[in-house]
């Protein structure tokens, strides 16, 4: 995104320093872009239970509508984008059908975009991951056990073995898609969470840009609590919102985020639901980053108790 006469000192600027450049200078499109398309409605406040903090009577703001990104078909191309109040998720709505996340994972295929196919795009994706399992002390010891949810061609697992070869990979997924592409994978489930054939205790649990596409994330949580090991870790990365957005902001940066992917991304979760849902399902919030990706997406790892 930078002209080339300045990435050599673009190269020498300290990592945080760059992604908040980054931030800032999204930020400065997005207020622009939304300024050239003018006044949207202004946000209403809609009273309704909120499906992340659960609370009965939460209120929400409606940031607005959002059309359908993907190719369908889908039982709806439009949804509302809500912001609770209390819990601070971005979350669409109505939840997309069963069988509209059907079209999107079992019908269809995800990983021959040049995205996940090019090499320097899959030898980058490879080292972010390996430098913070290093960065954040989650390579498992010598033996132990990791499971990949939702892995796809399971990138972290990959990471893992480069730190850890004798470490013992495991991998589920929905879709068959990855399951020959994954050598670094021990064992490699298809098939929902709850049917899985059982596992030995994890030392880690990995879910990388999967928790967002997950109609009930509570839900799931408290599912991958009981397969992890006293001390073991859960590491999450999601899309977070639009770079240095603040809800008095409005949908305007939402239009051109990039991460903006409806129905496939169904909330975009807060450090406050993190913290409180963690804590209903017996773990701690012991992490928590939102400044990846020109703090457009958010890493955070929770622990089980050691006893
Ligand atoms: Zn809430």
């Amino acid at each position: 995104m930078y002209p080339g006469f300045l990435r050599p000192v673009i190269r020498r600027i300290p990592s945080g320093a760059k992604q908040a450049l980054r931030a800032g200078l999204l930020r400065v499109r997005d207020s622009w872009r939304a300024w050239n398309r003018g006044a949207e409605p202004a946000a209403e406040q809609l009273g309704q239970p909120c499906r992340y903090c659960l609370q009965a009577d939460g209120q929400h703001l409606v940031l607005g509508e959002v059309g359908v990104t993907h190719h369908g078909p889908f039982e709806r191309d439009a949804y509302q984008l809500l912001q609770c109040a209390r819990c601070e998720v971005v979350y669409l709505e109505p939840v997309p059908s069963t069988q509209d996340l059907i079209t999107l994972y079992q019908n269809s295929e995800q990983f021959s975009d040049p995205h996940y196919s090019d090499p320097e795009q899959a030898a980058r994706i490879l080292d972010f991951y390996s430098e913070r399992l290093q960065r954040l002390d989650l390579t498992p010891a010598a033996g132990a056990h990791c499971l990949e949810v939702g892995a796809g061609l399971a990138w972290v697992s990959k990471a893992v073995k480069r730190h850890r070869p004798d470490a013992q990979t495991w991998a589920q997924d929905v879709s068959s898609e990855c399951v020959q592409s994954c050598p670094w994978v021990d064992h490699y489930q298809v098939g929902a969470l709850e049917n899985l054939a059982p596992m030995p205790a994890m030392q880690l649990i990995s879910l990388t840009h999967v928790i967002e596409h997950v109609p009930d994330p509570n839900l799931m949580l408290a599912q991958l609590m009981p397969l992890l090991q006293p001390g073991g870790k859960i590491y999450i990365t999601a899309p977070y919102r639009p770079a240095l957005w603040k809800t008095a902001d409005g949908i305007g940066p939402w239009r051109d985020y990039s991460y903006l992917h409806v129905p496939a991304h169904i909330s975009y979760l807060s450090e406050s639901w993190f913290r409180q849902t963690a804590a209903r399902v017996g773990l701690d919030l012991i992490h928590w980053e939102q400044n990846h990706d020109a703090h457009q997406a958010l890493e955070a790892v929770l622990q089980k108790p050691a006893r």
